[in-house]
């Protein structure tokens, strides 16, 4: 595994639309591991792969203190919303801003791709689900 270098505001390449990935190959799943290791190493609790310059839909996630459930999603898609709840957010890509207020939705069902390229879906609510459509928003290439 390696930690990778995270991009920062204003770099234009935090603007790209990341692509769908076509299969959960080897390459697929040494990203996801070196994401994990980079966002532990930062540390932080989500990071996209346009944060790491790589424009494809892979992110990682893990709201444990212990840093012990590492969650990694390949073509994510929120297919339902409920709620709404008000965020402070801090960015890997923006370091120095630790509370920016965001609105999101407060509970979301996430259906995805793993790292075995099985498709999966997973319900989140409070930190997780913020963190999960800050991510996403990233593959948007928007920060
Ligand atoms: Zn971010």
């Amino acid at each position: 595994m390696a930690v990778l270098k995270i991009i920062e505001y204003p770099d234009p390449r935090l603007r790209i639309k990341a692509k769908p990935v076509e299969a959960v190959t080897d390459d697929i799943r040494q990203l996801a591991a070196d994401m994990l290791e980079t966002m532990y190493a930062a540390p932080g609790v989500g990071l996209a792969a346009t944060q790491v310059n790589v424009h494809q839909r892979v992110l990682v996630v893990d709201v444990t203190q212990e840093q012990d459930q590492p969650l990694a999603f390949v073509n994510p898609e929120i297919i339902e919303r409920e709620g709404t709840t008000e965020a402070e957010e801090g960015c890997l890509s923006v370091p120095g801003i630790f509370d920016r207020l965001s609105t999101r939705s407060s509970r979301i069902v996430v259906r995805a791709l793993g790292r075995d390229g099985k498709p999966f879906e997973l319900e989140a609510d409070g930190l997780l689900a913020v963190c999960i459509q800050h991510e996403m928003d990233h593959l948007m290439g928007k920060v």
